[in-house]
């Protein structure tokens, strides 16, 4: 995790899996973003941070295996998360997660 600022607007990464399952577990309002390191399109999904998708290792996912090929980013709001996203990527681009997109 690069910042560990709360403040309303911070748009939080996660290099952890730790930290990070046990942010997201305390902060369920906000929306997380799941991508590559790369933040190639047809990877980036959005999902909001009550989703089981991004707290439950599926299949043979090892420990670890949320944060270590990929990224995850916190944020309040989807439109936070956009933004992060675009400034890393200027052809960025994400859709939303079917299970818990809204609601
Ligand atoms: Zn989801």
């Amino acid at each position: 995790m690069t910042k560990t600022c709360t403040e309303r607007d911070e748009t939080l990464v996660f290099d952890d899996d730790d930290i990070y399952l046990a942010w997201v577990n305390t902060h369920p309002e906000g929306y997380i973003l799941t991508s590559n390191k790369s933040l190639t399109p047809r990877h980036t999904v959005i999902h909001r941070a009550t989703c089981d998708k991004i707290k439950v290792l599926s299949g043979n996912a090892q420990p670890g295996g949320f944060t270590r090929q990929y990224i995850k980013v916190y944020a309040r709001s989807v439109a936070d998360l956009r933004s992060w996203a675009l400034k890393k990527r200027s052809d960025a681009e994400y859709r939303e997660c079917i299970l818990c997109a809204g609601k």
